[in-house]
This record gives structure tokens, C-alpha cells and sequence, in this order.
């Protein structure tokens, strides 16, 4: 009949954001939309890390998609996406196939490993629900065995390796967790051990100020983690860690924080991908297939001072956004501006009461920085889910 079909592809950020806007910015009978995604809920990435180590409840960082979307405007399917045929133009779902007219890709990251031996069979990683249960649970059977067999003191040490945002919001999490973990379970706290591992010569990303770096490896310090930097692993074992240097650390968990790549869906069907990202082009769509936008951890975006934008969620949700209106636009054959990118600050949290941050020229940390952090997370619950939504989570309780 004529009616495009948008079909967007993940729920996270990217995804989320831009149905819901389509939904306001759409007419009746404009389009259709169809919205694929393998979980029946939307998760907080931004907030994982708090599940992770067991600081906070799952829930609170699970919304369902039934709550976000309007089933009259949006189509949901809850299926896996097998496979992208960007030539045929349809997506193979585990559940069937569809066709689409518009495709908009949002299917997120993976863990990058860099190829490292035994990092993706023996090292867990905090990207979705799942994984992160699977750590929390990990970290409390720790305990638990340790309890039944004390002579395996490698049971407590947890390894962290990397120490950019996500390793560092984790540790910082963890820190605060084990030693009520070793008062619940009866456990000497000296004989737990924490270690963030880095192959830089600093903790943090590249490029962040030097006194926010030394202020946020002070907190943590002082908090038991134990750093390790300049010191890359060069392989996983299922006992420990080895790094570059010769030395093993005996550990019985590892959890992977050396970075992201795009979705492999996306190489698998022929798109042209650096790390897993395609580079997009103003209009945040593949050089490619014009009909075929990418968004979120799955594309790499440049900004206008040249520099490639780090893939967060804040850009993700920035992409939704200018997406729906793109796509209106285009659906009413008008011409859509190109998509710019405003950073709007970054702040990382250090576990309970302190983060640090930077927010256009200014730095912010400890407790100032913490509350800010946590008004951010209220900010996108707000934007996704209004006040009812802030209420049901917001306050992100402990357990
Ligand atoms: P990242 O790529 O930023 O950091 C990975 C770190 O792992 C790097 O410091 C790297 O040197 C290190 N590493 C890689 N290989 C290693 C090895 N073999 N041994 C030891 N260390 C190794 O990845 P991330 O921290 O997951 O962040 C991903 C994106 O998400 C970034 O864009 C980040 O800005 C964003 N993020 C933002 C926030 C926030 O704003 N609060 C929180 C989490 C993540």
C-alpha cells in the first residue's frame, strides 16, 4: 500500500529513543513501525555496574518494553536477529522473517577481546542483565565455597581488567561490596584482594584531567583496589590471569572491561565495519545502503573537531532523537539537517558517595560529582518513562 516500513532493530538507548520519538513525530498512516528486540525489556547500561557487584537490584535497572512503547504505533517483536540482508532488505528473525523499506540498527556492542587467549571463555563481562547476574551470582558462590573449602584463598580475588569508565564505576562498586560480602559470610576481609589491571600507564581514559585520574585512583586506593597498570594481560586461564610481564595472578574471577566493538551482525551481512562500527555517514546512515541507518555502540560517529565521538549512551540517545526527526522528515519528503553531536559532560562514579566528572570546562568530584551522576540517571528515566518511572526506580535502592 505504500507505507514505509521502519523497522528498528535493538531496544537499548539508540533504539528506544527513537520509537518512542517516531511515535510522537508520526501521523496515523505515515509509516509503520516495527520495533525487534530479543529481551521483552530495556535495560540501563549506565547502571549495570551497581548490579554487577551487587550494590543494587537487577530490577532497577530493567524497564519493560511494554511500559515504553504504544502497541497501537509500534509493532514490537520479541525475537533474535539472526541475520541482516541489506541487498533483499530483510532481517531474518529466530522467529521469521521481515521485510523493511527503512532499517535502523541498534543491536549494541559486544565484548572487544583483541583476540586475547581465553578472554571470551573465561572472563566475564558487564554488558547485559544476563552477564552481570552471571557475575553477581559468581561473587557470592566465591564466598560461598570459600566458606567449605578455606584452603582456596584464589577463591577471593577478583580481577578487574581494564580501567577505562566501565572498569573503573565496577571496582569502585566492588570495593564497596566485598567487605560486606566477607561480614555476611563470616570471611577475614585481609584475605580478599581486588585488582584493576590496565594495560595503560594510567587508570581512566586517555585524555582525562590528570587531577580527576589521581583524586579517583586515591579513592579507590584507599578502598582496598589494588592497580595494576602498564600492565597488559596476555591471556585468560580459567584460574587466573597472566600478564604480559610473566606474572600470574590467581583469581577466581575475572571480569573483562578492555573495551567494545560493534555488533558482528553487521560485518556478518557485508557492511564495511572497523571494530564492528560503521562509520556513518551526516545523516547516521551506512555509506552502503542508504535505507540503512546505524546507531548506538554499533556505529562510529566523528565529531565536528575531527575526533571520533566515544560510544556512550549519551550519544546513543542524542542519535535516537535526531533519528525520528530525520526520519519524519524523510517519510514527508523533506529534506532532514545533519546530525550533530553535543557533549553534554562525563561523569563516572567511584562506588558509594564519590564520582568524578567533567562537565564543559568545569571538573567536579567526590560527593558534589556523585549526586550529579545520580540526577543524570534520573534525567533518562525521566526522558524515557516521565515521573512515574523516576518513582519506580529512580531512587535506586540497595537491597
Ligand atoms: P574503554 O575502551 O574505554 O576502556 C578499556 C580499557 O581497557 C582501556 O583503558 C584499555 O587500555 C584497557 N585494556 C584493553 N586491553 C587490555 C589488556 N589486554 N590488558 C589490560 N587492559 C586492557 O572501554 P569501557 O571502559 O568499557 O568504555 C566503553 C565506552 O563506554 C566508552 O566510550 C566510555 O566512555 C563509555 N562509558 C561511559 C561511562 C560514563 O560516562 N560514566 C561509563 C562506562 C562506559
Amino acid at each position: 500500500n505504500g507505507t514505509p516500513r521502519i523497522v528498528v532493530l535493538g531496544a537499548g538507548y539508540g533504539g528506544i529513543v527513537t520509537v518512542q520519538r517516531l511515535q510522537k513525530l508520526l501521523r496515523p498512516g505515515e509509516a509503520s513501525v516495527t520495533l525487534v528486540s530479543k529481551h521483552d525489556y530495556h535495560y540501563v547500561t549506565a547502571h549495570l555496574h551497581m548490579p554487577a557487584a551487587g550494590t543494587d537490584r537487577l530490577e532497577s535497572a530493567r524497564v519493560s518494553i511494554a511500559s515504553l512503547i504504544d502497541p497501537k504505533r509500534t509493532r514490537f517483536v520479541r525475537s533474535a536477529v539472526r541475520r541482516i540482508d541489506p541487498k533483499r532488505r530483510v532481517v531474518e528473525l529466530e522467529s521469521g522473517t521481515l521485510e523493511y523499506d527503512v532499517l535502523v540498527v541498534g543491536l549494541g556492542g559486544e565484548p572487544e577481546t583483541f583476540g586475547i587467549p581465553g578472554v571470551a571463555e573465561h572472563a566475564m563481562n558487564i554488558r547485559s542483565l544476563n552477564t552481570v547476574r552471571r557475575i553477581r551470582e559468581h561473587i557470592e558462590m566465591s564466598f560461598e565455597t570459600f566458606k567449605r573449602e578455606p584452603h582456596r584463598t584464589e577463591l577471593l580475588t577478583f580481577v578487574v581488567v581494564g580501567a577505562g569508565f566501565t572498569g573503573t564505576e565496577f571496582v569502585g562498586e566492588l570495593a564497596d561490596r566485598l567487605p560486606v560480602l566477607c561480614k555476611k559470610y563470616g570471611v577475614d576481609p585481609s584475605l580478599v584482594k581486588l585488582y584493576n589491571i590496565e594495560a595503560s600507564p594510567t587508570a581512566l581514559p586517555p585524555g582525562f584531567p590528570p587531577e580527576l585520574v589521581r583524586y579517583g585512583m586515591n579513592v579507590l586506593s584507599r578502598k582496598g583496589v589494588v592497580y595494576k597498570l602498564a600492565s597488559p594481560i596476555r591471556e585468560c586461564r580459567p584460574d587466573g590471569v597472566l600478564l604480559n610481564g610473566g606474572e600470574f595472578i590467581p583469581a577466581g574471577t575475572v571480569v573483562w572491561a578492555g573495551g567494545v566493538r560493534g555488533n558482528r551482525l553487521l560485518e556478518e551481512a557485508g557492511f564495511e565495519t572497523s571494530r564492528g562500527q560503521v562509520a556513518v555517514d551526516l545523516y547516521l546512515r551506512s555509506p552502503q545502503f542508504a535505507n540503512v541507518y546505524v546507531i548506538g555502540d554499533c556505529s562510529l560517529v566523528v565529531g565536528l573537531d575531527g575526533k571520533r565521538v566515544p560510544s556512550t549512551g549519551q550519544l546513543a540517545v542524542q542519535q535516537g532523537a535526531y533519528l525520528a526527526r530525520c526520519l519524519a522528515a524523510s517519510v514527508r519528503g523533506e529534506k532532514a539537517e545533519p546530525f550533530v553531536y553535543r557533549h553534554q559532560g562525563t561523569v563516572a562514579s567511584l562506588g558509594k558517595g564519590a564520582a568524578v566528572g567533567v562537565v564543559g570546562s568545569r571538573i567536579l568530584y567526590g560527593y558534589v560529582a556523585s549526586l550529579l551522576k545520580k540526577l543524570i540517571d534520573m534525567r533518562y528515566l525521566y526522558l524515557i518513562g516521565g515521573i512515574p518511572l523516576v518513582l519506580r526506580k529512580g531512587v535506586f535502592k540497595t537491597d
